[in-house]
């Protein structure tokens, strides 16, 4: 016998060494769950793999009544729930995969009190019955998770994140925890302002990820280039290599195969089973290699994922990160890689030129895709130019490709001005444009059937690029989109000046370029940075 006495509540850490069976909290997390705990708002920006799961299910066991899981990511609500159940957490979860009996119960048990945690999509909470619903419950806590959804000028955005703004007048008194992995400083704000998270609590970890080498390089012959690169990285490494369509998966996937690459295609056209067969592969063996569009990946947790390889350049550097970030949760070294070239940068600039949306849309896709831009052409470290674009200053890593082989640098201004001199020409004296490959033809003064067809041979700047090769001429042609001296115009792509391009033709700016793999061109100054 003994005398009763109320046990006292278990603490944090309690809770992360009983329940989850983790000795110790982590970088914030330990301040963030104290937060919500004592009924705080908490704003938390966190690389992927940086546990920010942990921020909202601590406190929901910490706290009286159930917590509610905003996700956007329906496919991936059963494994979280089932991680949970395992490890005697009550959790579950309402999305439109349900049928009617299977919602039922989970409402009924919502309702009686008998769950810790209840993961809804967002478009649910935007209506009416469901806040009616969740109101005639407890409501321990909010938790938004993927909370960059909610801005409009972000790459993933979802109008249903906006109706979450909602929660701060419906419930003024549960705390409310938005959490993501990318965030910009503009991101940032929109979160706070959007969902009236103005009074939280920030917490802002560092987006660098010291394990992680970043490489770029120049694209030529991409599927031979990954296939030297997995070589090179050692025999029967994990990794997943992206590409923008499912044609170039499949492609590459079987192309990896041919050459002894334990290699599978993922992408959203392939049936469910095979998917979940390919991803149950992944996660058990080792050496496997996933050829996906970017819809394989997210809350993927395999932690010793030795390299993330784009043979498409992505359209963001929030979705590169995202990506690459996949890679060396483990602490281990691994590696970024990514190979791009002209080619990418037309087909993108077209690809937005065509987008849905209005005008102000396109433009925030060029500046995503700038940015994405400056970084493969950066003559600086990859990883300060890639922090700096999440409002971090960081110091040359000394890992990066940038680092340990310092590009060469040389003169392009000359190259640039016959060129851009090239397109003006026979704009005003024809009233044509076209894409790269004839203009370098001209440049180089290559007679081909499409030269002769237009009488190009006649042109004052005919044969006048000859000291440049083809693949280095594609360098400046791409180095000059890629700085918007250089603008891709119209249903073909064709090449156009920018506003920028008139200093350059009138020697007002000069135009240091990267030297391609080939050597520097006769008669250019070089200099190495
Ligand atoms: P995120 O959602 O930020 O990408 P997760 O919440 O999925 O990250 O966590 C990433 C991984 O780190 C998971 O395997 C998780 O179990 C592990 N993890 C998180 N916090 C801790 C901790 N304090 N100690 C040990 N492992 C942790
Ligand atoms: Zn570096």
């Amino acid at each position: 016998m003994s005398t009763q006495t109320a046990p006292e509540p278990p603490t944090a850490l309690e809770i992360l060494q009983r329940v989850f069976g983790y000795e110790s909290f982590r970088g914030d997390q330990a301040a963030i769950v104290e937060t919500v705990r004592a009924g705080g708002n908490a704003v938390v920006l966190m690389p992927t793999g940086g546990g920010k799961s942990l921020c909202y299910q601590v406190p929901a066991l910490l706290r009286e009544g159930t917590a509610i899981v905003v996700s956007p990511l329906i496919a991936l609500m059963q494994d979280q729930v089932d991680a949970l159940l395992s490890v005697g957490v009550r959790a579950a979860f309402l999305n439109s995969t349900q049928d009617f009996e299977e919602r039922e119960r989970v409402e009924n048990a919502y309702l009686t009190g008998q769950l810790d945690l209840l993961y809804v999509a967002p478009e649910r909470l935007s209506s009416p019955q469901t806040k009616r619903f969740l109101a005639n419950g407890n409501v321990s806590l909010f938790a938004i998770d993927e909370a960059h959804c909610v801005s409009q000028w972000g790459h993933d955005f979802r109008p249903d994140y906006l109706a979450l703004g909602e929660l701060a007048d419906l419930w003024p008194d549960v705390p409310r925890i938005a959490l993501t992995a990318t965030a910009t400083e503009a991101t940032h704000r929109e979160i706070r302002q959007r969902l009236h998270l103005e009074d939280a609590a920030d917490f802002v970890s560092s987006f660098d990820r010291p394990n992680i080498q970043y490489r770029i390089v120049n694209k030529a012959e991409p599927r031979k280039q990954l296939l030297e690169f997995i070589r090179s990285e050692g025999d029967g490494q994990v990794g997943i290599v992206y590409a923008l369509s499912r044609k170039t998966v499949e492609a590459t996937a079987e192309f990896l195969r041919a050459n002894g690459i334990n290699a599978l295609p993922y992408h959203a056209g392939l049936p469910a089973e095979v998917r979940a067969h390919t991803q149950a592969r992944f996660l058990r063996e080792d050496g496997m290699v996933i050829v996906a569009t970017i819809a394989f990946g997210m809350g993927i947790d395999k932690p010793d994922v030795r390299f993330v390889a784009h043979i498409d350049l992505p359209k963001s550097i929030e979705g590169y990160y995202q990506e690459t970030g996949r890679a060396g949760r483990d602490g281990e070294p691994s590696v970024a890689w990514l190979t791009y070239g002209l080619q990418d940068v037309v087909q993108q600039r077209r690809m937005i030129d065509e987008s849905p949306g209005d005008a102000a849309h396109r433009r925030r896709l060029g500046q995503h895709l700038d940015a994405m831009l400056a970084l493969c052409e950066t003559v600086e470290c990859r990883r300060v130019n890639l922090l700096a674009y999440f409002g971090e200053r960081g110091t040359a890593c000394g890992n990066c490709d940038v680092c340990l082989n310092p590009p060469q640098v040389w003169d392009g201004t000359v190259p640039a001005q016959k060129l851009l001199s090239t397109i003006v020409r026979l704009q005003r004296e024809r009233n044509q444009s076209f894409g790269a490959g004839q203009l370098i033809d001209i440049l180089r003064g290559k007679t081909t059937p499409r030269t002769q067809q237009w009488s190009h041979e006649t042109l004052a700047t005919w044969g006048i690029g000859n000291d440049l090769s083809e693949p280095q001429w594609r360098g400046v042609i791409r180095q000059l989109l890629a700085r918007g001296l250089l603008i891709t115009q119209g249903e073909y792509g064709t090449l156009a000046l920018s506003q920028t391009s008139a200093a350059v033709l009138q020697g007002a700016q000069t135009v240091p370029l990267r030297t391609e793999m080939a050597r520097i061109p006769r008669g250019s100054s070089s200099a190495k940075r």
